[in-house]
């Protein structure tokens, strides 16, 4: 009999049980050593997973896929998608292990995954392994978003598997252990699509209503609606990305989640300075998933799903293929309006006025042209209205065009209903002064790579925390990369 861990937890496998066809069982395969180095506390007791019920190693077995939890049904889930514009019809989890679905303490089902516990039927030839440098980077950003207030999924906890894995260089290996609200993507709908299963896409669909948008259920048209929702949803995910500057960097078909959380962070980074054009990852040569490219790809990522939906929405060809084009074209105003809205809170501004989005494309151009920190220039922006505009001032290249386009925001500001008092709060709940700045998780990885030293990493994650309070003796946090940083590239979490 196949050694299990008693948890403690109710696993309640929907997937699996409502979705034949959409998995294989999987199991991970046994770390040579598996030593804990990062546990969730506060997300494992939202699960339902007591740390007192499990001594530290027998969570580092479980949560590196050593040995299964009792009462789970470890699976890996297959996807199709397209990755950079073409398309590859299998694709799936290739070195993920979906260990099962929780009810947590809030009733919200989530789905517990590890990535990188080794090889799946879906491998395609790879190792099914993860190194410790992307695995952090995860971990990382999955708790920045969650302070930031952004969906995306979260880490549980991170484990060295102790064994050593080749890649460019010969690396640590890592398993990250997730928790996200389903990993059902675009490409999940691709892969059946793909093969006219229509059936399946029908199925999938049913069930992603159920799971997701059940207030759908009694619409006239549920499929249409489904398409509406994610297309919603994600237009508003990207905005939010775009106004803290983050840069996802691999949004392919396959990396989108149904669900409307950022997912499969892996050459992603934050902007010091803005550009539109800001780009890291260094096989995206075509700059195609760049920070000001996001919503149209997001956008061609949506007409993707609404393809595989089509027959649902309409029997007729035409039809179906005249609702949905509608439907996409909508969501660049859609997106522009999410931004906008959030973009006037950043700005101080309570109410969007006609007027206001050619203010914005001018604030925009005139960050980029002068070279200015974004995150800093947001944050510093309240504190101006107290009369000292020479911090701010300091981040342009030519402080007269930050001087005339203050004048210009202030007369909006004042001009705007609510107490200055009450906007200044406001924008500083969203213009965080603390993001994982390129150079501080570069900083973080390495010490734990290179000198096995988790500490940079701790202390960086309780600074990301807490984003939008300012704390003396974290100076270091808030500023931009040092010049000798150089221009940074990101590699793929593979
Ligand atoms: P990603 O770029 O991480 O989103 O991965 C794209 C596809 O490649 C997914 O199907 C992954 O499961 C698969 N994949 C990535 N890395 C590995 C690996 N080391 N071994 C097997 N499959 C992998
Ligand atoms: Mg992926």
């Amino acid at each position: 009999m196949t050694k299990t861990i008693k948890t403690g937890l109710t696993f309640d496998n929907s997937f699996i049980s409502q979705l034949k066809g959409f998995y294989l069982p999987s199991k991970g395969e046994q770390a040579p050593k598996p030593k804990l180095i990062k546990f969730n506390q506060t997300l494992a007791e939202e699960l339902g997973l007591k740390h007192n019920m499990l001594n530290t190693d027998e969570l580092a077995l479980l949560l590196s896929g050593s040995i299964p939890a009792s009462g789970s049904n470890p699976v890996s889930q297959v996807y199709a998608g397209h990755q950079f514009g073409g398309f590859t019809p299998q694709l799936g989890d290739g070195r993920a292990l979906l260990l099962g679905e929780i009810i947590n303490k809030n009733g919200l089902r989530r789905d517990i995954h590890l990535k990188g516990s080794g090889q799946t039927p879906y491998s395609r030839g790879g190792d099914g392994k993860a190194a410790l440098g992307p695995v952090l980077r995860e971990y990382i950003m999955g708790e920045a978003m969650y302070a930031l207030k952004i969906p995306a999924t979260r880490g549980l906890a991170v484990t060295i598997t102790g064994e050593k894995i080749n890649r460019q260089l010969v690396n640590k290996g890592a398993v990250l252990a997730r928790v996200a609200s389903s990993h059902i993507r675009v490409g999940t709908f691709q892969y059946f699509a793909a093969r006219h299963q229509q059936d399946k896409v029908k199925l999938l669909a049913d069930y992603t209503i159920n799971r997701h948008f059940p207030e759908l259920k009694e619409n006239q048209n549920p499929y249409l609606s489904l398409l509406r929702a994610v297309r919603d949803r994600q237009a508003d995910l990207i905005a939010q990305w775009v106004l803290v500057g983050f840069v996802h960097g691999v949004m392919n078909t396959d990396n989108m989640a149904i669900s409307g959380e950022t997912i499969d962070f892996g050459p992603c980074a934050f902007i010091d300075t803005y550009h539109s054009s800001a780009c890291y990852s260094s096989i995206d040569k075509q700059k195609r998933y760049a920070l000001g490219n996001q919503s149209y790809m997001a956008q061609w990522n949506i007409a993707r799903l609404a393809e595989t939906l089509l027959p649902l929405i309409d029997s007729d060809d035409d039809k179906a293929i005249e609702i949905a084009t509608n439907e996409i074209h909508e969501f660049n105003s859609i997106y522009q309006t999410q931004w906008l809205k959030r973009l006037a809170t950043k700005l101080g501004l309570s109410k969007v006025k006609t007027g206001d989005l050619e203010f914005a494309d001018d604030l925009f151009k005139m960050l980029q042209a002068q070279h200015v920190d974004f995150t800093q220039f947001f944050r510093g922006l309240s504190d101006t209205t107290k009369g000292d505009i020479h911090a701010l001032q300091k981040l342009f290249d030519n402080p007269q065009i930050f001087n005339q386009w203050h004048k210009k925001w202030l007369s909006r500001f004042l001009s705007d209903s609510l107490p200055s008092s009450k906007k200044i709060k406001s924008m500083n709940s969203v213009n965080p002064i603390y993001i994982p700045r390129n150079h501080l998780v570069e900083e973080a990885l390495q010490a734990a790579e290179q000198n096995n030293d988790f500490s940079v990493f701790e202390k960086l994650l309780s600074v990301l925390a807490n984003p939008y309070n300012e704390k003396s003796g974290l100076e270091k946090f808030a500023k931009p990369a040092p010049k000798e940083f150089g221009p940074y590239k990101t590699f793929c979490g593979t």
